[in-house]
């Protein structure tokens, strides 16, 4: 998929080489036609007459001022000036100009919940209903009851509550936000104990430190990389004291030689000491995981029984939602946060409180859960339909492949993705790609995971131990893959050993 920006001359190497003397002369800057004549060349005019002229002839002015150099440089052929062939660049460049750069991609890498390819998949419900929001005026802030002003927090809130036992729920922009304004709301211009243990950086630039600052509050950092006991806790407590915060570590794990003090017993310190305690879960299950034998993750059910005051938690990870910051809690916290001034900057949009409202009421059904949410579909698919999806697609791809590449069906490891349980694997299945010359093939597999980039569904897999791995676990419908296999286009060399390696 060429966009405008790569292609400086359009059309095949042929137009843009030097030409050779008797076929193909070169063109003159004074050839190219004027701005005007190019665009009432029928073929022109069609494109005007279906796209307007505006994005035509922005196009059209790029194209001449683009070939316009190429001819002072010497670089254009006779060929490239033709009308066939100014018309047939300038339908290509306008397409890649009205196609947009968000495209749908298949999710091969082994990862359910993978951050570069947009995290949790919406379930029907979720799309249905921002559908039918979205198409016109609704009731975001607005009490059909009274007639009077609502709060759009007041969609979710009761479903919050009721699914997580809280008291009360507000919603913002993702959990980076939530994290920095319940920080913010509770304890700016004050001290906040967290332990070595959990000075998480969660990536793109999220990291406890840093989140503090921004939040200006003061991070009193107790107990070691491994251990933290509770008197750490008990002695950093002082009158600047504003807050005891716990952060899941959810993108990584503290083996060994380990203790960490449990929401449970930090919450009776924070008791003690009349300051709330609040938990970043992070990825957020609301339910039991293990219940659909998937590795367990403490849910804010769990949190806020234990003593919690607030439990802060992405929409668009385990929850299989939309990209949102769920922040659950007592009344007297919740309340704090939701008046806080910043709120107002970090608060959702109707788009996917929409989708946050369809999600969170899939799970009044828990015993249709795994079959309505997307996301736990994925995650709990038989390994023998991984298997049987593998088997489908092997044999068109053998064909495609062969005989610069081998393919074959492998017992994979995959993983839930997004930080939530790093250490744990998903048992799954896919395709091993390996290219049969060992030479160059760093380079080859290179070549290979492009093309599969560039076919008109990506597809996104791993390259891992010297193969290209298509783990099948998120494909569910193996013709999304099988049907574009004849689109697949390797250039010519690869798989084949440059001539630096053959000295
Ligand atoms: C993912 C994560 C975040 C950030 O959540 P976003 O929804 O991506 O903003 C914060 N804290 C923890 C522990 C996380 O796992």
């Amino acid at each position: 998929m060429a966009r405008p920006q790569e292609s400086v001359v359009h059309g095949s190497k042929a137009q843009t080489q030097q030409p050779s003397t008797f076929t193909d002369a070169l063109a003159q800057p004074q050839q190219l036609p004027a701005l005007d004549r190019l665009l009432r060349l029928p073929g022109v005019a069609a494109l005007v007459t279906q796209h307007g002229h505006t994005v035509v002839a922005d196009t059209a002015r790029t194209l001449l001022s683009e070939l316009r150099s190429a001819a002072v440089g010497h670089q254009l052929a006779q060929s490239a000036i033709e009308s066939e062939a100014l018309t047939a660049a300038l339908h290509t460049r306008v397409q890649a100009r009205l196609a947009p750069r968000m495209r749908p991609v298949l999710n091969l890498t082994g990862t359910v919940i993978h951050t570069n390819l947009g995290r949790a998949l919406l379930a029907d419900a979720a799309l249905q209903h921002v559908q039918a929001m979205m198409a016109g005026p609704n009731n975001l802030e607005y009490d059909l009851a009274t007639g009077a002003r609502g709060d759009r927090d007041s969609i979710v809130e009761g479903l919050l509550c009721e699914l997580t036992g809280a008291e009360a729920a507000t919603v913002v922009n993702n959990n980076a936000a939530a994290v920095l304004l319940t920080i913010a709301a509770l304890a700016r211009g004050r001290q906040v104990i967290v332990s070595r243990g959990e000075l998480v950086e969660i990536g793109g630039a999220f990291r406890m430190p840093d989140v503090m600052e921004s939040a200006g509050a003061t991070l009193v950092e107790v107990g070691t990389t491994n251990r933290t006991h509770p008197h750490d806790y008990e002695r950093a407590i002082t009158d600047q004291t504003a807050l005891l915060m716990k952060v899941h570590t959810s993108n990584y794990a503290v083996q060994g030689f380990t203790s960490a003090v449990d929401e449970a017993a930090l919450s009776s310190i924070a008791r003690k000491h009349g300051l709330p305690l609040a938990t970043d879960l992070g990825s957020g299950a609301l339910i039991d995981m293990a219940a659909h034998g998937l590795p367990r993750e403490p849910t804010p059910q769990q949190m806020l029984k234990a003593g919690c005051d607030v439990v802060t938690f992405s929409g668009d990870k385990l929850l299989g939602g939309p990209q949102a910051g769920l922040i659950v809690g007592t009344r007297e916290a919740i309340g704090r946060i939701r008046t806080f001034p910043m709120k107002r900057a970090l608060r959702m949009s109707k788009l996917p409180l929409a989708a946050l409202e369809a999600t969170l009421m899939l799970y009044q059904r828990p015993e249709r859960l795994a079959q309505d949410l997307p996301t736990l579909r994925l995650l709990t698919r038989p390994l023998a339909a991984i298997e049987a999806t593998a088997r489908a697609v092997l044999p068109a791809l053998q064909a495609a492949l062969a005989p610069r590449y081998t393919a074959e069906c492998v017992a994979l490891q995959g993983q839930i993705g997004s930080g939530s349980l790093p250490v744990e694997r998903l048992p799954s299945a896919g395709l091993a790609i390996a290219p049969v010359e060992k030479k160059g093939s760093g380079r080859a597999l290179d070549a290979l995971a492009a093309a599969l980039r560039a076919l008109p569904l990506p597809v996104i897999g791993r390259i891992a131990d010297d193969r290209l791995i298509l783990d099948c676990r998120c494909l569910e419908d193996d013709t999304q893959l099988t049907t574009q296999i004849p689109h697949l286009s390797l250039s010519p060399l690869a798989g084949q050993p440059s001539k630096k390696e053959h000295p």
